[in-house]
């Protein structure tokens, strides 16, 4: 496994890999790597002939109040899990390589932005998907794997894809979960012992309402309703969000259909939780780690 940190020589490495022959494809996370990180990689490791991952918190993404500074980061860990998996490239760029000046130019997400995490964040996408633009520009993959956890990154990705006509296959993966339903995040260090155990009260809830709909039940307001009484039982989860989105628009929808997404957001003490099921999936199919 080859570990670069320079644009320019992750750009020239992609560029010989490509005239050879190879394809390639890209992971982007912020490193902190766990399962959900690593299946994202066994995905594309299966289709194509190198692999890159990137690890770089993003602080464009990062609202001034939210947690930059605190986002946990273990590169050695990191490594050796990458390379386990069979990662070709580790592209660990620098904020100075990747912004030398302020980054003026950006791409923005319109009107996708403006429910979910995008109305609780503002500024979030903006800065999501200009990064997400910067590392297509470096690696120049054939394909790029995200995971379906973050929902609307997904979906707005996608659609940068599409309108921007990158020349780019997007694959999204599903949530991977602990064996108690908890979506994997690396976030989810930040909560104590007590607060784990809280923390999967999103997930019960989600499949509390996906039971709901596979009996017929289509009004939003009694799917929202099966989400809340787990939540609402937990004193310490406080509810962002939680609402029935259309897979395309992001905008609520009046009635949920088969597709509609199902996402929901609370913050536990030091962590904010995020989750969703595509209505009509669930969490059922979702892999689940660990005892
Ligand atoms: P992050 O490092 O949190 O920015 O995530 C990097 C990529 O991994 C994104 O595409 C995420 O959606 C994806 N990801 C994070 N957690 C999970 C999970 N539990 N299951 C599947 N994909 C995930």
């Amino acid at each position: 496994m080859i570990e670069i940190a320079d644009p320019d020589a992750m750009r020239a490495w992609s560029r010989a890999e490509r005239k050879s022959g190879r394809t390639i494809a890209l992971v982007p996370t912020m490193g902190s790597l766990h399962e959900g990180h690593l299946r994202l990689i066994d995905r594309v490791r299966e289709r194509v002939d190198r692999v890159v991952v990137s690890i770089f918190v993003n602080p464009l993404q990062f609202g001034s109040t939210e947690d930059l500074g605190a986002y946990p980061r273990d590169l050695d860990r990191d490594r050796a899990a990458a390379l386990g998996r069979g990662t070709d490239g580790l592209f660990v760029p620098t904020a100075e390589v990747m912004y030398p000046a302020p980054a003026v130019v950006r791409v923005v997400p319109g009107s996708l932005a403006d429910s979910l995490c995008g109305a609780q964040r503002p500024g979030h996408f903006e800065g999501v998907l200009t990064v997400v633009m910067k590392l297509f520009n470096i690696v120049e993959p054939d394909l790029a794997s995200f995971g379906r956890k973050d929902a609307q990154q997904a979906v707005v990705i996608r659609r940068m894809v599409t309108d921007l006509n990158l020349p780019i296959e997007i694959d999204v993966a599903p949530t991977v979960r602990e064996h108690d339903g908890l979506a994997m995040s690396s976030r989810n260090a930040y909560l104590s012992e007590a607060e784990r155990r809280v923390a999967p009260a999103l997930a019960r809830g989600l499949d509390a309402a996906h039971e709901a709909f596979l009996g017929g039940e289509r009004g939003v307001d009694r799917l929202v309703a099966a989400v809340r009484a787990p939540i609402d039982a937990e004193p310490a989860l406080e509810l962002e969000y939680l609402e029935v989105v259309d897979p395309v628009s992001l905008t609520p929808v009046e009635t949920a259909e088969a597709a509609s997404i199902m996402a929901v957001a609370a913050r536990l003490g030091a962590a904010r939780l995020i989750d969703n099921i595509i209505l009509g999936e669930g969490t059922g199919a979702d892999p689940r780690v660990g005892q």
